[in-house]
Parts: structure tokens; sequence; C-alpha cells
């Protein structure tokens, strides 16, 4: 097997909410980005257990880029105990929250990803406000409530340089099929006139900022 290969069994198996399709579409991505912009800065909003992070580090590796992968790794509303989407195995017994981080970790370690994906742990928005870098490519999957969207939205998109990538997770349409705020930002972001749509995979949809 390939190194890619390897780095996509892995996430297969790494806990998340990526199915195997969009994941290769952020890797297809990222290794677009990569043809035109060498040694990149990246950065995925939402970061859970590393399995998004694979799919952009295998692509990172390739590319000689280097992926901000940021979460407080609390989990969001819908992670929380009694919500659709908890997960026992993921409280911390020291203090019973919801903590993402030593499986982030070990997932990274396993993928032999450390040079390449580097952890930051905090709120999005306060790490956006003292983060300068601009972005070949930004992925925003991190809190789908209306407030963090659109503040993960005002904060980041701005930072993606011209030619470079903005994808956002969990699109849909349909109000029927999940919750509005992504949708709202990815509309958003194709109103605005700076952005627009390259690819579409599943919820998961590609813009590329056109103009300053
Ligand atoms: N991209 C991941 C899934 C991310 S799930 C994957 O493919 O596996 C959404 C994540 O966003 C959760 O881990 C949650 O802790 C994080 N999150 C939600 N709101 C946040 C905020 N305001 N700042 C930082 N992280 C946040
Ligand atoms: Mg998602």
């Amino acid at each position: 097997m390939s190194r890619r290969d390897d780095l996509f069994a892995l996430a297969q198996r790494t806990k998340g909410f990526m199915p195997p399709d969009e994941g290769r579409a952020l890797y297809d991505q990222g290794r677009l980005v990569g043809e035109s912009t060498a040694a990149g800065t990246w950065l995925e909003v939402g970061a859970w257990c590393g399995k998004s992070a694979l799919y952009l580090g295998a692509a990172a590796e390739e590319s000689g880029a280097v992926l901000y992968s940021l979460d407080h790794h609390h989990g969001s509303e819908e992670n929380q105990r009694g919500w659709e989407h908890f997960d026992e195995e993921l409280v911390d017994p020291a203090d019973g929250r919801l903590n993402t981080l030593p499986t982030w970790q070990r997932t990274i370690a396993r993928a032999d990803l450390e040079a390449t994906v580097v952890g930051v742990v905090g709120r999005s928005s306060v790490v956006a406000a003292h983060f300068d870098q601009p972005l070949e490519l930004l992925f925003i999957d991190g809190g789908h409530g209306a407030e963090v969207a659109w503040a993960d939205y005002a904060a980041w998109a701005p930072k993606v340089v011209v030619g470079g990538v903005m994808m956002i997770h969990d699109v849909f349409a349909d109000p029927r099929d999940g919750g509005r705020p992504p949708y709202e930002i990815y509309r958003a972001a194709l109103d605005d006139g700076r952005f627009v749509e390259r690819a579409a995979v599943g919820s998961l949809r590609v813009l590329e900022r056109r103009t300053a």
C-alpha cells in the first residue's frame, strides 16, 4: 500500500463524521492547492479526533504544506451528553468533560504526520484574532450553531489568499437534511462575489477565492 492509501485506511478507522468520498475530495483539493503553491499554510477549524486532518494531512505532506488543526477539543453542542453525537469514550474522567485532544494526538502520531499537522488548542475566534498568516487552504468544520459558524466565516475567510481554497462541510441545501448555518455561510461567500464554487461532493463545498 502507498503512503496515501495507508493514511486513507487509517482515516476510515478514525472516529468522526467525514465519509470516504468527502475525505478523498479534501485530499484532491489539497493536492491541487499544493501544485500551485508549495509550502503553503493550511488550516482546519474543527479537528475532533483527526479524521479530516489525515485526508488533508496526506495532501499537505505531499505538497510540503503545514496544516494547522484547530479545536478547543471539548466538542460542539451536538456532541455533549444527551445529544445525538455523544460518545462516552471521549469523556475525560478527570473532569467529566468531553476531550478529544488525546485521541487527536494519537491519530496524528499513528499516522506519522507530526511534522505536517500541527494542533492548535483553543477557541476559534480567539485564535483567529491573533493569527496573521495568509492561508492557501481553509476548511471550516467547527461549530454549526449560527453564532459560531458566522464567526468562523467572518474571522477566517478573509485570510484566504487570492487563488486559495475555502472548503465548508455539512452544507445542506435542503433544511430537512441538516442545520442551516453552514449552508448560509456558503451562500454568503458566493453572494459576496470574492469566492466561486469549484466543486461539491456530498455536503462538502469547495470555493476558490478569485479577488481580493
Ligand atoms: N473535521 C472533523 C470533525 C469536526 S467536528 C472530522 O472530520 O473528523 C466539530 C469540531 O468543532 C468539534 O471537535 C468541536 O470541539 C469543534 N468546535 C466547535 N466550536 C468550536 C469553537 N468555537 N472553537 C474551536 N473548536 C470548536
Ligand atoms: Mg462536519
